[in-house]
């Protein structure tokens, strides 16, 4: 497997907005492929682990994820919330944790006008660079694998997207590399990449914010709790785990945090024009991003 990733982002940003017809890609994950429709609107969630959760915790990072509901199945269990079913194992909602995307101006996939879109909020807009790129401990084992699990199934990439948008040559080499660890989903994924809500009735009113885009820190901590009680294999959640770590997701305070806050007071509307000369986004990012804390991006090679 060859990428060629500069100036690209298109894994990490939902595009759609300023893709061709035809090409909006999944509504859900390219990374990776989820069967299910979610619940939110936004397309290449990035999921994290349970241990990558807890990690992200133990870091001060935990205000910079969210959780994903999904919509059943045909034949899914599911359980009603807000009016709204969810996909559901023995009456408890299914869940993942995936990196927020707060909406930045960006110009990915090769384009030259900055919009406001959907971006992973460890992109840096400016350089189109991950933030934490390599670094052991923050970065998810989806993103450092990707695509490597679309390859293996056949399923399209989000490179060949990219290219067939006209974004120039992506995939360079679509070999599979030998090592890739197991898939997001799939029955081994319970209690590691796929979580269950033990207790449904405490999501009236969440289950409505997630819908429209407008989770609260709280709605949000909730799952993170959720996640890091959980227990890799099985259903089961670890009740205490799950109240000190959503206390601790609650007084998270990250970088991230707060630019996911300060992106959400400025952000225009998805896939318009950010109206802003190079300097003046430079400058928004700087304060945004930069001056808060966000680690520098290295560089391409
Ligand atoms: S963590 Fe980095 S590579 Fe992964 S989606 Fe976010 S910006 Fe992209
Ligand atoms: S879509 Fe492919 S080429 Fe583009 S940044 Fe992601 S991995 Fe790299």
């Amino acid at each position: 497997m060859e990428l060629r990733c500069a100036g690209c982002a298109g894994c990490c940003v939902d595009w759609r907005p300023i893709a061709p017809d035809g090409l909006t890609g999944e509504t859900g994950a390219s990374k990776p492929t989820e069967s299910r429709p979610p619940l939110d609107d936004v397309a290449n969630l990035a999921p994290l682990t349970r241990d990558e959760v807890v990690r992200y915790l133990d870091r001060g990072l935990a205000d910079a994820v969210t959780p994903r509901l999904f919509e059943p199945a045909e034949r899914d269990e599911a359980v009603t919330v807000d009016g709204v079913a969810l996909a559901a194992v023995d009456g408890r909602p299914v869940f993942m944790i995936g990196l927020y995307k707060p909406r930045k101006p960006v110009a990915p996939v090769g384009t030259e006008t900055v919009r406001w879109l959907d971006t992973c909020v460890f992109l840096d807009p400016t350089t189109l660079q991950c933030r934490i790129h390599g670094d052991e401990d923050r970065y998810p084992r989806t993103c450092a694998t990707y695509p490597a699990h679309n390859l293996a199934l056949d399923t399209e990439t989000e490179c060949e997207r990219v290219e067939a948008a006209g974004g120039g040559n992506r995939l360079l080499d679509a070999s599979v590399p030998e090592d890739i660890p197991p898939p997001a989903f799939g029955p081994h994924a319970l209690g590691a990449t796929v979580f269950a809500y033990p207790d449904p009735d405490d999501l009236a009113g969440v289950v409505d914010r997630l819908r429209r885009g407008e989770s609260t820190p709280a709605d949000r901590a909730r799952f993170v709790g959720a996640a890091a009680g959980s227990r890799p294999g099985s259903l089961s959640v670890d009740r205490d785990r799950m109240a000190a770590a959503r206390e601790r997701a609650l007084t998270a305070g990250s970088w991230a945090g707060r630019a996911i806050r300060a992106w959400g007071e400025r952000a225009g509307g998805r896939g318009e024009p950010a109206a802003l000369t190079d300097a003046e986004r430079d400058a928004l990012v700087a304060a945004v991003e930069d001056d808060v804390g966000a680690p520098e991006t290295s560089g391409w090679e």
